[in-house]
């Protein structure tokens, strides 16, 4: 573990070891002060030469400021190295969430994936900065400081570190107590931005059911259990703090006491005592600092191990390793008795398929049958769990998986579009299309007409998922998306589902035009829609039950036709 997390050090070593050394350099520093002081008050007040005093303030002034220029470059590097090793962190971690599959994105919630990549991260930045750095320098003026002390007066070192054992104690008992605290605020936390996902995403869902009470009180809740654990947190910061000041203060007036009966017995010079009262302050200041060591490491650790897990979750659909570039592929797709589910229960079993390029197949049954499921493992969203699916004679395993999703294009029910322009949206089927392309695209989606009316034509707002587009001018959008991607296989699965009859006639006109040429795979609702497929293929929760045109399932009198006599009964 800690290893790993070093690792993350050596492409930062030069800027690590400078930062590393100033820092060890100002420690010095602080260090050398008290002693200063000493040789200030025990050697040269004596000697009543104002330009020695001078010249010695001088030289401590040039002393200070080197330290103040020490103590600005070891904020910035020190942060500098931190911020470097959380970037190169988030950058895996994005990087590896674009290659996690539906499966992953299935059993994951939102706000706790952003989590990772945004707080969790920060705090580890934190411990990379200070973990190493606090602690060393700590350690170092820690020893240094008791050393000088010891070299100043021995009976008075004595005296001050029987509190050290104290300290320690204290530190460790609420060290412990904090961190557990820290762990549950996190998972508070966590609970909360997902909570606080939810509820912003589905603000049209909680509003048209009136129901934001009941998201107010299961906020108060976490809200409340938030505040409970950050308040139990605070109250153990308040008692170490007052503890570890009570105690300071206290060795403070014993060293004064024992100090001064030193001073007056001739065994300690004045110069020396303030000198030792100084080198006191020296020496428990990196307590404070050990304690924030031990208080912000946990949190560190914590982030970091939520880190290796995510970076450690292998994709579990990828390229093989001889998986080759498809080439352009005329659209021929084959299921050999191809099984699958998504966990317990089988949805597929032994589905056979022989779709001949550039014509349309559609797929109809009951809601629950599996028919998105056949649609999803040819794309590979979902890995066959038997059997193989080709195109052209070629397994889809043995393809990359950019060149087969390449190829092939997907119009779902619900469109998911992004937050930007339509332009840019329209432009996600095919990231370097030029403006003509994009027009023509718009074009043919028939989605021209809806542009011209926007206020601000192809650079109109669409809002968060589109929420200013109707449901039919999303579909457009889609449409014209795939027009600019121009894949040969194109799936669409009940893309008119949610529209009303008057726009789901004219949106199948678009995507009529739209499947000329392709291999066509057309998820369907109302059968009405796909009379004129080449081959309809009729799903049940028992797999694919028939399989002919709409006339020879007509004939065949089974589950097609007693639908078919539904719709029309309707
Ligand atoms: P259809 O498209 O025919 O309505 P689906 O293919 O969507 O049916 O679903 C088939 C079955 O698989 C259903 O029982 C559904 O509950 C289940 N299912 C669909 N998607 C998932 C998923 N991502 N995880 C687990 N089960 C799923
Ligand atoms: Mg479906």
């Amino acid at each position: 573990m800690l290893k790993r997390f070093f690792s993350y050090y050596t492409p930062w070593k030069g800027l690590f070891l400078l930062d590393f050394g100033c820092a060890v350099l100002a420690g010095l520093f602080e260090l050398g002060f008290p002693m200063a002081v000493r040789a200030f008050i025990d050697d040269l007040l004596p000697t009543e030469n104002w330009t020695l005093i001078l010249l010695a303030s001088a030289a401590l002034l040039v002393i200070y400021a080197i330290n103040a220029g020490l103590m600005a470059v070891v904020v910035y590097w020190g942060h500098m190295l931190g911020i470097n090793i959380e970037t190169e962190m988030r950058r895996k971690s994005f990087d590896h969430l674009q290659k996690l599959s539906f499966r992953f994105y299935d059993n994951h919630k939102t706000g706790h994936l952003v989590g990772r990549v945004t707080k969790d991260l920060e705090e580890i930045g934190e411990v990379a900065h200070h973990g190493p750095e606090d602690l060393f320098i700590a350690l170092m003026t820690l020893i240094g400081a008791f050393a000088l002390m010891f070299s100043v007066n021995w009976k008075l070192a004595l005296i001050a570190v029987v509190i050290v054992p104290f300290m320690a104690w204290v530190t460790s008992r609420y060290g412990a107590r904090m961190t557990r605290n820290w762990r549950a605020l996190y998972s508070s936390v966590g609970d909360f931005n997902v909570r606080i996902e939810e509820n912003v995403g589905g603000m049209r869902v909680v509003q048209a059911f009136a129901n934001e009470d009941h998201e107010r009180q299961l906020f108060a809740r976490d809200n409340a259990s938030y505040r409970s654990t950050k308040l139990e947190a605070y109250k153990l910061m308040a008692a170490s703090t007052s503890l570890s000041y009570m105690s300071m203060r206290l060795i403070q007036l014993v060293v004064m006491v024992a100090g001064a009966y030193f001073v007056l017995e001739g065994e300690l010079t004045a110069g020396g005592f303030v000198g030792f009262l100084l080198l006191v302050n020296v020496f428990f200041r990196p307590i404070e600092k050990i304690n924030s060591v031990i208080e912000t490491y946990p949190k560190g650790i914590a982030g970091f191990r939520r880190y290796t897990e995510l970076l450690d979750t292998e994709p579990d659909i990828a390229d093989r390793t001889d998986a080759r570039e498809a080439p352009a592929l005329n659209g021929r797709i084959d299921y050999h008795d191809v099984s699958f589910g998504y966990g317990g229960t089988p949805v597929l079993s032994g589905v056979n398929l022989a779709i001949e390029p550039g014509t349309t197949v559609a797929f109809v049954g009951p809601s629950g049958a599996g028919k998105t499921t056949i649609c999803s493992l040819l794309p590979r969203f979902y890995e066959t769990q038997d059997g193989t699916i080709t195109v052209d004679g070629i397994d889809i395993r043995d393809m990359t998986l950019r060149s087969l999703r390449g190829q092939i294009g997907i119009v779902q029910q619900d469109v998911f579009l992004f937050g930007g322009t339509i332009r840019e949206n329209i432009a996600y089927g095919r990231l370097d299309a030029a403006e003509a392309d994009i027009v023509e695209a718009a074009r043919l989606a028939r989605l021209d007409s809806v542009i011209a009316q926007m206020p601000a034509g192809y650079d109109t707002i669409i809002g968060e998922r589109g929420v200013k587009l109707s449901g039919g001018q999303k579909q457009r959008l889609a449409i014209a998306r795939m027009f600019l991607k121009n894949p040969p296989i194109l799936i669409l699965d009940e893309a008119t589902s949610a529209l009303d009859t008057a726009t789901e006639r004219e949106i199948q006109k678009s995507l009529a035009e739209l499947s000329k040429g392709r291999t066509t795979l057309v998820i369907a609702h109302r059968l009405a829609t796909i009379r004129n497929a080449d081959k309809i293929v009729v799903v049940d929760r028992s797999g694919v039950v028939e399989t002919g045109t709409h006339r020879e399932l007509l004939a065949l009198d089974g589950l097609y036709a007693r639908l078919h006599m539904a719709q029309e009964l309707e």
